[in-house]
């Protein structure tokens, strides 16, 4: 399948992630289908969407006519079988692999072109494993965003086992017309980026853990020394520190032991303390 091919983009997941992949799709000229499981979350999915191309309004980088028609080629829904049409889609449902393959069995029913191609936004499971219960393997590819979606420009292709090099081609050439910047890699526990990134946010944790310095100083400290925008307790706070201990867990089942999860990770998991998605983390944004 060639990118021109496609006229409908399915988003599974109107989270952090789904949203935010469903904004730069649309504003690419895409019609986008984004699904979620509740209401609610596709709500605030939407209301996500819309404080972003006000902002992009505000600042002048787009005009009141792109907001609108870019919000008026996405159709929000909680109906799977909604997604019949997608020419590809891209899954960003939660970072757990039996949910994931659960979909991806779902959408090998209910999408009509059989050509379409499969993706995940997965931040580090396999994505050989799940291309292994789509319809067609050679088909399915990983093209995995970075947070926030609207404004990070590198978009990671992961190419499976079995993924082909025409849908490895076709997810460069998509992200391309998206206006990202595509990065290839081989299939492997968190990539290039969360591979790297990962143990730099877990072990900001364990220097707070272990009372090394307090939040603020090591985030200030990470700014000023490596001069990235966030330190490492801000970013797991954007990025949730669910998919943080996910992601972690899978690279040290994977990888080994010198990725094991801060202990006070798991207990601020364990507590709720998700982040900016429930309004506290490391730092309270009630
Ligand atoms: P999130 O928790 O913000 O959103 C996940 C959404 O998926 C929720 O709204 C949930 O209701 C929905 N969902 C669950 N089951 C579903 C189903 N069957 N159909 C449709 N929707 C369903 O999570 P997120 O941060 O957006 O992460 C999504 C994916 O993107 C994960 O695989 C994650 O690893 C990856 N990712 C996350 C980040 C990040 O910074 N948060 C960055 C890159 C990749």
């Amino acid at each position: 399948m060639k990118v021109d091919d496609v006229k409908v983009v399915g988003v599974l997941g109107a989270g952090t992630m789904g949203n935010g992949i469903a904004q730069v799709c649309a504003a690419a000229g895409f019609e986008v289908v984004m699904r979620d499981i509740e209401q609610r979350f596709i709500d605030r999915g939407m209301e996500t969407i819309r404080k972003s191309l006000s902002k992009f309004v505000e600042k002048g980088k787009i005009s009141q006519e792109d907001m609108d028609a870019t919000l008026s080629r996405i159709k929000p829904t909680v109906e799977m079988k909604d997604l019949e049409n997608a020419d590809l889609v891209i899954e960003a449902v939660v970072e757990n692999m039996d949910v994931k393959k659960a979909v991806i069995k779902e959408l090998n029913e209910i999408v009509k072109n059989q050509d379409a191609i499969f993706a995940s936004n997965t931040s580090t499971l396999s994505i050989t494993e799940m291309a292994a219960v789509a319809r067609k393997p050679e088909n399915f590819v990983g093209i995995h965003f970075m947070n926030p979606v609207p404004l990070m420009k590198g978009v990671e292709i992961v190419k499976g086992l079995l993924t082909s090099e025409e849908t490895l081609n076709f997810a460069v050439e998509f992200v391309k017309r998206i206006g990202k910047e595509a990065v290839v890699c081989k299939d492997s526990a968190g990539f290039i980026s969360n591979r790297i990134l990962m143990p730099w946010v877990n072990e900001g944790i364990y220097v707070l853990y272990e009372g090394i310095a307090t939040r603020e100083e090591i985030d200030k400290g990470m700014r000023l020394f490596t001069n990235v925008p966030m330190g490492p307790l801000e970013l797991a706070d954007l990025i949730g520190l669910d998919i943080v201990l996910a992601a972690v867990e899978t690279l040290h089942r994977e990888l080994g032991d010198k990725y094991k999860p801060c202990p006070l990770l798991k207990q601020m998991v364990a507590a709720g303390l998700f982040g900016r998605k429930t309004g506290r983390g490391f730092y309270d944004y009630r």
